[in-house]
């Protein structure tokens, strides 16, 4: 610049050339030229620049203008430098600090800021004449002023926002300068800083040590994360605070730090360590539970591989097979098992790995005395391990299989007990039809060496008669061991029924009304015609049976349309009805419930089979129909037998034929008196002992037979069967008609041999005993020999 102003031309500017300036300004501008801090000068009225090198970037990269006036060199702050050039100019020294100009530079205005002093210059007659000024740019060191304080504004939001306080601690005074937000935190006062004795003072008492022993070892350590509880002035509340600082640094006063409220986390955390505590104590004792559950179950517990290799087995294991733990632990299953169970074994593996639950799953285990248990295995597949659980059912196996055989044994010996009372009842029925038969053959073989041929018929029909009821009875116990075929054809029920009609009377007695409600045009049925007269006749023996004083016996025939489904057995479809309705003792729910079951009986043993409704039952249902009860105590039963209809024409059926003969002959037609309940037996009696010129007077049972008995007035014999109904039995029945006659010859039929054993013990003088069946002659003979002993 000293240069530049050497060689300047000082015409083109107001200023005079150097040599004509005073000598103030000379110096001046000699000693601007000599520093190397900016500086200018302005001068004379129209305030011409003069300025250093240093000062040349102030007025930008332009050309000097040495000594030209001011406002031309800086139009764009002119305006604000003027009034305080002019006050200066005035005499007065105008310092600013961090003045903030707009200055234009390159055409983009620019805030920027100064620091100076406008100095009044003096010429060498002390008028003020000139300015001085060495301006110093400050738009650095102000910027970053402005921009440290708007972070700390953002950093003191921040604090605020976060709930942070800041804090320093001089650790010579022990004197904490606290941020607002501290004090905040503390719910004290706003202040710069408190006595540290005080904030300690302010600590719950307990942490109050705890505070201590940090700041004894300030300086060997950092100020470590602490956390205390103070308590709040405005609110009274205690709250947690979480303190962390600085370290402390060689030569380094004051220790900053910051402190936050943690109440809130601290009671999160204080319900999550109860939270945790009873978790961990259910944990333990739910472990605890699996570990006694596994140790004290009686079941083998295991849990192995999906290829069989044991992992591990609970103590129960030991128990069972006899083999420890560390026997079975590492081996495979397959080790254990039965030979047998091998195959059965692997395929239940593959249906656990397919994820399928193995259940009630069997298989024998080698125990470790070479013996085998019986395993009853659950498992459970999950992932690649097996979780099983086994419980010995070999014992229980055993039990099971003990308790088959007694039962069989049982139900053998109650077979033999029932076919011992069927076999009685049986032997029992088939001699008194035995005897029916033999007795008409001996009249027709009797009548026919006469030459006689009347009544012959009679006698044929009877024996027909007994011949078929013993067939009948064949049937039955064909029924019963289940080997009899059935030979069903196209049946008339009413055709049936009244052909069984004098049967069915002559079983039933006089004191029972027979009354057949026969439907006119019934359906034909389809059934084996003998099976449904055998169930027929069984059931009016029942019923007869349950009304031993007498009552009324209803057959009825009906054709029944069954459209639904009735609850039982009986399927819906068209159905020919026949039912056998009593008045008798009728039968309560129970016995409803059992009667059809074989053996079923409540009659006393000997007379009872079980076995009626049974094979009726049977019978109904192998017919493809049913049977039912209906019944009531005291109200009489009615058991109906439906059978299926047939489509078509019933078919016919041939009457049977006969024949008979005689020997010796009644003297003077003694009066005898026979009590038989067997219609057929007694009829065939009758007729015999008439064919032979007796005087013979009939009864059923023993009441009416005593009846007869008492209103006789002679009686020469009495022929009574040795068991009969109504009460009185043929012994009793002898010794009450002895009563009135003590004389009177007395001969006992039985169909029981062991019977007739028992009676021959007590047979008295002029009573005698004949099985049955007895040859016709060997009975007339017998008869004949008594009376005539007499
Ligand atoms: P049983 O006649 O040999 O006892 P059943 O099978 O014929 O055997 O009958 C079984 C039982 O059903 C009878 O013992 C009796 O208690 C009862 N019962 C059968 N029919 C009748 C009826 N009409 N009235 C009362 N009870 C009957
Ligand atoms: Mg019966």
């Amino acid at each position: 610049m000293g240069e530049r102003m050497r060689r300047q031309d000082w015409s083109s500017t107001p200023l005079p050339p150097p040599e004509a300036w005073p000598h103030s300004l000379r110096a001046l501008v000699r000693m601007m030229l000599d520093a190397s801090t900016p500086m200018f000068v302005v001068w004379g009225p129209e305030l011409c620049y003069l300025y250093n090198d240093a000062y040349r970037p102030f007025i930008g990269v332009r050309h000097p203008v040495l000594g030209e006036p001011c406002a031309r060199v800086l139009p764009d702050v002119w305006p604000a430098l003027k009034p305080l050039l002019e006050r200066s100019l005035a005499g007065e020294t105008v310092a600013f600090e961090d003045l903030p100009l707009t200055v234009t530079h390159q055409g983009i205005p620019e805030e920027r800021w100064f620091t100076f002093a406008y100095v009044p210059v003096r010429d060498d007659a002390g008028t003020v004449q000139g300015v001085y000024c060495a301006p110093l740019e400050t738009t650095g060191r102000v910027r970053a002023e402005r921009e440290k304080e708007a972070a700390l504004a953002t950093l003191h939001l921040a604090q605020r926002a976060g709930g942070v306080g800041v804090f320093e601690l001089d650790q010579e005074t022990r004197t904490v300068y606290t941020s607002e937000e501290f004090c905040h935190i503390w719910g004290m006062p706003v202040r710069p800083a408190y006595p540290l004795a005080e904030l300690i003072a302010r600590l719950h008492p307990d942490d109050q040590p705890r505070i201590r022993t940090v700041d004894n070892i300030l300086s060997r350590s950092a100020l470590e994360y602490i956390e205390y509880r103070v308590r709040r002035d405005d609110t009274g509340e205690e709250r947690w605070i979480a303190r962390r600082g600085e370290a402390p640094r060689e030569g380094v006063r004051r220790l900053p730090g910051v402190v936050y409220d943690v109440t809130d986390q601290k009671r999160a955390e204080a319900a999550l360590q109860v939270l945790t505590a009873q978790l961990e104590q259910q944990l333990s004792a739910r472990t605890a539970d699996h570990d006694r559950l596994w140790r004290l179950s009686q079941e083998l517990m295991m849990v192995c591989g999906l290829d069989g290799a044991i992992f591990t087995v609970n103590p129960s294991a030991t128990r069972i097979l006899g083999w420890t733990e560390a026997e079975m632990v590492g081996r495979t299953v397959r080790d254990f098992l039965h030979p047998d169970d091998v195959a059965p074994s692997s395929a239940e593996m593959r249906r656990l790995a397919a994820g399928i639950t193995t259940q009630a799953f069997e298989s024998r285990f080698r125990h470790r005395d070479g013996s085998y248990r019986l395993l009853a295995w659950t498992a459970v597949p999950d992932e690649d391990r097996v979780h099983a659980v086994a419980r010995d059912v070999t014992r229980e196996r055993e039990a099971a299989q003990a308790l088959r055989q007694a039962e069989e044994a049982l139900r053998q010996a109650q077979k033999m007990e029932a076919v011992g009372q069927l076999t009685g009842g049986i032997a029992h029925d088939f001699n008194n039809l035995l005897q029916g038969i033999i007795g008409s053959l001996d009249l027709v073989q009797r009548r026919v060496s006469q030459g006689r041929t009347d009544e012959l018929g009679r006698f044929v029909t009877g024996a027909k008669a007994s011949a078929h009821r013993a067939a009948a009875l064949t049937h039955r116990l064909l029924a019963f061991s289940r080997r009899q075929p059935l030979d069903p054809r196209p049946t008339d029920v009413n055709q049936l029924i009244v052909s069984m009609e004098d049967l069915l009377r002559r079983t039933l007695g006089e004191t029972i009304q027979l009354e057949l409600a026969l439907i006119p045009t019934p359906w034909t049925t389809l059934c084996d015609p003998n099976q449904l007269e055998n169930a027929v006749l069984n059931l009016v023996i029942n019923a007869r049976d349950a009304m031993p004083s007498g009552g009324r016996l209803r057959i009825e025939t009906g054709n029944a349309q069954v459209e639904v489904p009735t609850g039982g057995d009986l399927m819906p479809g068209a159905y020919v009805r026949v039912s056998v309705t009593d008045t008798g003792t009728g039968m309560p729910p129970e016995v409803i419930s059992r009667a059809f079951e074989p053996f079923f009986t409540t009659k006393p043993l000997g007379q009872g089979t079980g076995l009626g409704l049974s094979m009726i039952y049977g019978f109904a249902r192998q017919s493809e129909g049913s049977a039912r009860i209906e019944s009531e105590p005291g109200r009489g039963t009615t058991v109906s037998l439906y059978l299926p209809r047939f489509q078509g024409a019933p078919g016919s059926e041939s009457p049977p034929s006969q024949a008979l003969g005689e020997e010796h002959r009644a003297r003077g037609g003694e009066v005898v008196v026979l009590v038989e309940d067997e219609p057929v037996v007694r009829a065939l009696i009758v007729e015999v002992l008439r064919e032979w010129s007796y005087q013979v007077h009939e009864a059923e049972d023993g009441p009416s037979g005593l009846r007869l008995l008492e209103s006789l007035p002679q009686v020469d014999l009495l022929v009574t069967d040795l068991g009969l109904p109504g009460g009185l039995t043929g012994r009793q029945l002898a010794d009450l008609a002895r009563q009135r006659r003590p004389a009177l010859k007395v001969l006992f039929m039985t169909g029981y041999a062991q019977a007739a054993a028992q009676a021959s013990g007590f047979l008295q003088a002029g009573m005698e005993m004949i099985t049955k069946p007895v040859a016709m002659d060997l009975f007339v003979s017998r008869v004949r020999r008594m009376l005539r002993d007499a």
